[in-house]
């Protein structure tokens, strides 16, 4: 059986991954000459709105999914026509626009931050009398890990905001002064049973994903479940499905959701039972979702924008490497390291050996 990937990068690489141990072929559609997910199947080398090309991955595939969020949604609904597509149409529409997602969260009761959609200067300067300061301002499509940011302190910053995200339709949102951030991914099969990873507590660095840690038992897990049920249910999706939330003193806050495989969730490669990328595979082809429990203390530590030290990385105790052989570049995230060990205080001291070896 062939699955048809959209994106071939790191994403699309752990999902082939999942999906060679499940008997899988993986064909991916992907505009760059070597990503690093090709290694592991059949690449189609064109963009995202080729139709010929969309035409040809349908045709060599059983079932279609995305490892890319930004892929155009005209491009879905042309191959919803002639493949089983999981997610749909629909998810990525949702989760393409910031003014979108809170629409959603807004309808299905999910607090967010609160926010304002702009789309001149003007409206800007009016919001953020709205909404107060400090607050962030950011693009309603194609931002990602803080990209299309521009965070304002004070009246004055309007412009050089508005200028930042190149005036662009955004959103304005109320800075949250949160105790930490949490993610919830979770997996909805097509015929509507969903599994949950424990809550996952997350550290960002220049607005990247630096560390994930799971918090099985996380008092706010009933909570972050409820949301991304009724957001899964709401958009029909099927696959993996990660939501984002800031923790407001013990009050669950929507950030943002993605619906993909999620770096916060690359600790299940190695912490869980049943990996992210494997649930998602199972999925897409219609298989019985798997155990989402947490095996053992674990944490994900992201390695960005260096090379990542294999030997080194290699002779910590419980350490799982996970390389994308991609080459490094500032802010890149070429790979990351799961820590399992037996006991919290082994983690403690691993954790601390690799974060010497990063720069
Ligand atoms: P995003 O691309 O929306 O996930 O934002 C990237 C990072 O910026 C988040 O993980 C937070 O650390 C920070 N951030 C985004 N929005 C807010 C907010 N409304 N209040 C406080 N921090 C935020």
């Amino acid at each position: 059986m062939s699955v048809g990937i959209l994106g071939a990068g790191q994403l699309g690489r752990m999902l082939a991954q999942a999906g060679i141990s499940l008997g899988l072929d993986c064909v991916f559609l992907d505009p760059a000459e070597a990503p690093c997910a090709a290694v592991l199947g059949k690449h189609l080398r064109a963009e995202f709105d080729d139709l010929a090309a969309l035409d040809a991955l349908a045709s060599q595939s059983e079932a279609v999914t995305l490892e890319f969020e930004n892929v155009p949604v005209a491009s879905l609904e042309h191959l919803a026509g002639q493949a089983t597509l999981r997610p749909g149409a629909k998810s990525l529409a949702c989760a393409q626009d910031r003014g979108e997602e809170k629409a959603l969260f807004d309808s299905l009761g999910i607090a967010t931050p609160d926010y304002r959609l702009v789309a001149t200067e003007a409206e800007l300067a009016t919001a953020v009398e709205a909404v107060g300061l400090p607050a962030v301002l950011k693009t309603r499509r194609f931002g990602y890990d803080g990209k299309g940011q521009s965070v304002l302190r004070s009246a004055d910053d309007v412009a050089a905001a508005w200028q930042a995200v190149g005036g662009q339709p955004s959103i304005l949102e109320a800075f949250v002064p949160f105790r930490r951030e949490v993610s919830m991914v979770a997996v909805r099969a097509a015929d509507g049973d969903m599994r949950f990873y424990p809550l996952a507590e997350n550290v960002h660095r220049d607005g990247i994903l630096h560390t994930s840690t799971p918090r099985t038992g996380d008092p706010l897990t009933e909570a972050a479940e409820a949301a991304a049920r009724a957001v899964a249910e709401s958009l029909e999706h099927v696959g993996v499905l990660a939501f984002e939330f800031f923790d407001r003193d013990g009050e669950l806050v929507a950030n943002e959701i993605a619906p993909r495989v999620h770096n916060s969730g690359h600790w299940t490669q190695d912490g869980a039972v049943c990996s992210q990328f494997e649930n998602h595979m199972r999925a897409v082809i219609g298989l019985p979702l798997g155990d989402t429990r947490q095996i053992a203390p674990c944490m994900m530590i992201n390695i960005i924008g260096q090379a990542v030290p294999v030997p080194a990385l290699a002779a910590i105790p419980g350490a799982c490497v996970h390389s994308y052989a991609k080459a490094p570049r500032p802010g890149r995230k070429v790979g990351h390291v799961n820590l399992v060990t037996a006991a919290a205080d082994e983690l403690t001291q691993s954790s601390a050996r690799v974060h010497a070896l990063l720069t």
